[in-house]
């Protein structure tokens, strides 16, 4: 790494800087490349190879002040005029990158970042840092493009014969049970909602309230600063539903948009988007989010851990691709969502009684055909990071069903629900503490459409071929109302 930064600092008057340049030289390992001023305007330029020549900068700054201020001289803004960065990598680039901020020029295996023209605050906020942690992980992420993640078996179940293999969502369709109201939204006829209710209940009182969860409620809104401290709105920022404020709920503002809505009974849009805020929050993608948010600063008394709560009353939202097939992909879906707090070793062993419960619903209860698999980010995977004792330990279970519909058991599979750990990734960004203990967190994402799904594509529609097991929570299905 080599930093080579240009930048000025303005002064309340012209200084004299008699044995000033040898001051900030001491201040340490740089080389001072230039040190001139100019009317009230000091021009310098220093070249670091160690620590990150902005940090110097602002330490020179203070410095400056220091010093200058017993001189009666005003010590002001800072400006970068140009800071020419050169990254060593450890791959190259397989086609062109981009960085906010910053022109890239790439030779050899050394990238040359060049940022000009910013303010003090872009020194200030470290920007620099993360503009380079980007480059490299998206350079990263070229070498993996279309893979996704490493799937490893664990465990899986005997073969199962099914009793047909229709598309369930097709059927119920056919039947009325389920209508399509919007993109991958859904509405759920009495027959549907049965069974989606009767795989919730069954989640309930196998897994959930057995292991201890307690339930909460939570807002179906979520902000966006909970979202910045998850990660989701650097990871999916396009899978989300966004929520606007009106800007006013004065009838006189709105005037204008209900006139044109009563003349065309249509909406008109621009005049609608002249009336929003822009969006600061957005739809539940996971119920997990709002769970940390609720727990944000606390420190959680030892004898509480592991700490155990569950939601299950707002709806997840995503923007999907497609969401006009069937219910295995929807932009609205029901989901019951665990989340767990505690030691590294009470995780491990809530990860072994969750996977016991389910087993017990999945092979007794709903008797499917279905296995388990460790899944690995592909760069994660590839760095070695796999195989470390700590990351065993984290990660993500995912758990899928056959879906004789679609094909031979050899490929189609659905996921249907997963277990993840995520070690202290949200216990950190929350600001959530132990009395004594480092707390890990991790959450268990149970979709019940896709519960749904999985069953009806092995065992069909006909109540009388469903388990016993299972007709002990749905003994049989309400009537649809009769339509002409
Ligand atoms: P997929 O890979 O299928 O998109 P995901 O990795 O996005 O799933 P998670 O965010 O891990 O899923 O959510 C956990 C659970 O939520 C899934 O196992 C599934 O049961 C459910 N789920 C996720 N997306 C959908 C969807 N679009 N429709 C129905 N259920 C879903
Ligand atoms: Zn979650
Ligand atoms: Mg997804």
């Amino acid at each position: 790494m080599e930093y080579d930064l240009k930048f000025s600092i303005t002064l309340s008057k012209e200084a004299d800087l008699e044995g000033i340049e040898e001051e900030i030289k001491k201040l340490g390992n740089f080389e001072l490349k230039e040190f001139r001023q100019q009317d009230n305007k000091i021009f310098i330029e220093i070249v670091s190879k160690e620590r990150r020549a902005h940090e110097w900068a602002l330490r020179i700054h203070k410095k400056l002040a220091m010093l200058l201020g017993k001189r009666r001289v005003g010590v002001r803004e800072m400006m970068l005029n140009e800071y020419t960065i050169k990254i060593k990598l450890d791959k190259k680039p397989l086609k062109s990158v981009s960085i906010p901020f910053a022109d890239l020029e790439f030779k050899d295996d050394v990238a040359i970042m060049k940022i000009v023209d910013k303010e003090e605050e872009f020194m200030r906020r470290n920007y620099v840092d993360r503009m380079i942690r980007l480059l490299k992980e998206k350079i990263e992420k070229q070498y993996y493009e279309g893979k996704k993640e490493y799937w490893q078996l664990l465990w899986k179940s005997e073969e199962k014969e099914p009793v047909w293999n229709g598309d369930p969502s097709e059927e119920m369709q056919k039947r009325g049970w389920i209508k399509l109201l919007g993109k991958g939204k859904w509405f759920y006829m009495p027959p549907a909602a049965a069974i989606i209710r009767a795989m919730e209940k069954i989640a309930l009182q196998e897994v959930v309230l057995p292991l201890g969860f307690k339930e909460v409620i939570e807002p179906m809104h979520v902000s966006f600063d909970t979202w910045l401290k998850t990660g989701h709105l650097e990871g999916m920022p396009g899978e989300i539903y966004y929520i606007c404020e009106p800007k006013s709920r004065d009838e006189q503002q709105w005037e204008h948009f209900i006139d044109l809505v009563k003349i065309t009974k249509e909406v008109p849009t621009d005049e609608l988007l002249k009336n929003l805020k822009p969006p600061k929050e957005g739809v539940v993608y996971a119920q997990c989010p709002n769970i940390y948010a609720s727990l944000a600063g606390k420190t959680i008394g030892e004898d509480a851990l592991p700490l155990l709560l569950f939601e299950h009353s707002v709806p997840s939202d995503r923007y999907e691709a497609g969401g006009k097939h069937g219910i295995e992909r929807v932009d609205e879906f029901h989901r019951i969502e665990v989340v767990y707090i505690g030691t590294k070793e009470q995780l491990l062993e809530l990860r072994e009684k969750l996977i016991a419960r389910y087993k017990h619903v999945f092979n007794d209860i709903l008797d499917l055909e279905w296995r388990m698999a460790r899944v690995t980010p592909f760069y994660m995977q590839q760095a070695g990071i796999v195989g470390i004792e700590e990351e065993e330990a984290k990660g993500t279970i995912d758990f899928e069903a056959w879906l004789p519909y679609r094909g031979d058991r050899s490929k189609e599979w659905l996921e249907f629900q997963n277990i993840s750990i995520v070690g202290e990734k949200y216990t950190k960004a929350f600001n959530i503490k132990g009395q004594r203990s480092t707390l890990w967190s991790g959450c268990s994402g149970i979709g019940l459409e896709r519960w749904m799904v999985s069953f009806l594509a092995q065992k069909g529609l006909e109540p009388e071929n469903w388990p016993k097991s299972f007709k002990k929570y749905l003994a049989e299905l309400p009537e649809m109302p009769k339509f002409l």
